[in-house]
């Protein structure tokens, strides 16, 4: 129960909160740490701005913008203990720590009482003021979450550093917001009550359950919002969109990608199980700072952008991807610092998915004046940057040397990782298992560990030759054609026999047939091994597939084809079905000397290759 107040001159929040924690493990709890999130853009001390250096997304830090939060008091059994807050990673003070006088015994309730000064900051990193804009969000004092094994658990109450986000309990919030009553506010969960106070304010009551987190904003200029429904297995859900005058027209986009979103997700996963989802559009000037991120039925979005017509889906990708949070992020809940990929990364290619479901699968990121690309394409190729560190999927967040290799292991590479295992197992088959692992964990935090065996179970296939090699370590799949030629092919020629039997089989014997011996060889010099297609071209138009099954792990293989044809061209992987590989050496006509030329052709063929899949008609 939070009861807070808005001073929109100061940009700071004066509030009072009771949390009520049960002790459900069964070992004892004689500390209590807390997020102190805010405490992040306190100084240039704190792990965040060390590892940002007050940048993120394009948006960046002010100086006369600092935020903190000050817990002016703290109160169990009405005894003060506010003095008593340790600070375990000093400088740092994102994480506060509460000795108890009595440990919490498994089974029981504490209850704590908080005053406590949120100070937000100019938003640059999801949370903060822009002008009149205030998007509140990480701003009051979030106990840490036990996890383990019944008996043995201890706390996940991680700092907040630069590229890890949130995990924390599910529970039920009652929040009242006073703020100014010129002021249009949104929030988690659903609005109880709104009453017009004394001094020109109105306090806004709202309660939510099942939820991990609580956040809001507050602003002057925001129009009534647009409003429509999902229909979803178990009830519609009211969706709520929030914008500025200037954004209506991409209001509107918002609201229907974030109604189609909600249909799609629930049906792929489980059901939507809250009755509202709210989407906030911050104006232009906060939407680096602000836009894109989601709170549990309540997300930021962004995109909005004159260059970008109706047919150019940047903003309805945002939208969706922002909706498709609250399932990863909001109803399984994994945690983020220590496995950012089973939310970021799965949620990535659940989101091309519902992209290509809501607007056709060759047009799903773009279709405009006869221009058409793949949602899915355009994010494997954005995120296709041979200069970023290549590090495992399977890493803490905080665990990477910076904020573009977190990117690429915890968006892109998952989302290619679970493509190619999508490819290889069939599409309806493996959209089952994703649903049977979201039934099964759907609000218990799970873990890597549990994705997996969930995965292999539902599958009916031991995995670990992929996840192994995938998740856990540096390499991917590099696959490239070693070499490719053709002999004419005739009877074999030389020597046979010895002495007086030895005969000769000269070329007037053994003549060329009129045929063509071809050999290919393909390299893998990753640490991926998937079974791979080979697509041989050859010169009369005729094509021959070879599969190289190369889940053991070998590094080449050698293909030899007689063909009454030349062969003029090898494509791996011709369908691009494992999207884990890397696509730029898949091509490779032969002319002439075709081993002279594989590299240069290779990678031409390549860039066209790519150009064609981003942008292609
Ligand atoms: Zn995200």
């Amino acid at each position: 129960m939070i009861d807070a107040r808005l001073d929109t001159g100061r940009h700071s929040i004066t509030a009072t909160q009771t949390l009520v924690w049960t002790n459900a493990g069964g070992s004892a709890v004689d500390r209590l740490p807390f997020h102190l999130y805010l405490n992040a853009f306190k100084n240039e001390s704190s792990l965040f701005m060390r590892g940002s250096h007050g940048e993120m997304r394009d948006a960046k830090a002010t100086d006369s913008g600092w935020g903190w939060i000050q817990i002016e008091s703290l109160q169990i059994g009405g005894v003060e203990l506010a003095g008593k807050l340790e600070y375990p990673n000093k400088p740092d003070e994102t994480v506060a720590e509460l000795p108890l006088p009595q440990p919490v015994q498994p089974g029981t309730t504490i209850e704590v009482n908080f005053k406590f000064t949120a100070q937000l900051p100019e938003v640059f990193a999801r949370t903060g003021y822009k002008g009149d804009f205030h998007m509140v969000g990480q701003w009051f004092p979030k106990i840490g979450v036990r996890v383990g094994p019944p008996g043995a658990e201890h706390w996940e109450c991680s700092p907040f550093y630069a590229t890890t986000e949130f995990f924390a309990d599910f529970g039920t919030y009652d929040v009242t917001l006073t703020v100014p009553s010129t002021h249009v506010v949104a929030a988690t969960g659903v609005l109880v009550k709104a009453v017009d106070m004394p001094g020109q304010t109105r306090t806004f009551t709202y309660h939510a359950e099942d939820v991990h987190d609580f956040a809001w904003m507050a602003d002057p200029y925001m129009e009534p919002p647009l409003v429509g429904k999902a229909k979803v297995e178990g009830g519609d859900v009211e969706v709520r969109v929030y914008a500025r005058k200037e954004q209506a027209a991409f209001a509107r986009r918002h609201l229907q990608a974030a109604i189609g979103a909600i249909e799609k997700f629930s049906t792929y996963f489980v059901p939507y199980p809250w009755p509202i989802m709210t989407v906030i559009d911050p104006p232009v000037e906060a939407m680096f700072g602000a836009g894109g991120m989601e709170y549990p039925t309540l997300v930021t979005t962004a995109g909005d952008s004159v260059f970008l017509r109706p047919g150019i889906r940047l903003p309805e990708m945002v939208t969706v991807h922002e909706v498709g949070h609250n399932w990863f992020q909001g109803i399984l809940a994994s945690n983020e610092p220590e496995e950012a990929w089973l939310d970021e990364g799965v949620n990535e290619w659940a989101d091309a998915h519902v992209m290509r479901d809501l607007y056709g699968a060759r047009a799903s990121g773009v279709d405009w004046k006869g221009w058409q690309a793949d949602y899915g394409a355009l994010r494997i190729a954005a995120g296709a940057d041979p200069t970023t560190l290549p590090s495992p999927i399977a890493a803490a967040a905080y665990a990477f040397a910076d904020e573009e290799a977190y990117g690429a292991a915890t968006y892109a590479a998952t989302n290619r990782a679970l493509s190619t295992l999508e490819e290889y197992v069939g599409s309806a088959k493996f959209m089952a298992a994703m649903k049977a692992y979201a039934k099964e964990f759907a609000f218990k935090h799970p873990t890597g560990r549990d994705f997996y065996a969930t995965l292999e179970r539902e599958l009916g296939e031991d995995l670990g030759w992929f996840f192994g090699p995938v998740f856990q370590e540096v390499g991917g799949i590099k696959l490239a054609v070693r070499s490719a030629e053709c002999r004419a092919a005739h009877n074999a020629r030389g020597v046979w026999g010895e002495g007086s039997t030895r005969k000769v089989t000269t070329e007037t014997e053994a003549p060329d047939l009129g045929t063509y011996v071809c050999e290919v060889v393909i390299q893998n010099t990753g640490v991926v091994h998937v079974p791979v297609e080979i697509e041989l071209e050859f010169a009369d138009g005729t094509r021959q597939r070879v599969t190289w099954d190369d889940k053991a792990g070998g590094h080449w293989k050698r293909f030899t084809i007689e063909r009454s044809s030349k062969l003029v061209a090898v494509n791996i992987d011709p369908d691009k079905k494992i999207a884990l590989a890397n696509p730029t050496q898949h091509r490779v006509r032969l002319e002439g000397d075709g081993s002279a030329s594989l590299r240069a052709a290779a990678r031409l063929a390549s860039w066209a290759q790519t150009l064609m899949q981003v942008v292609g008609p």
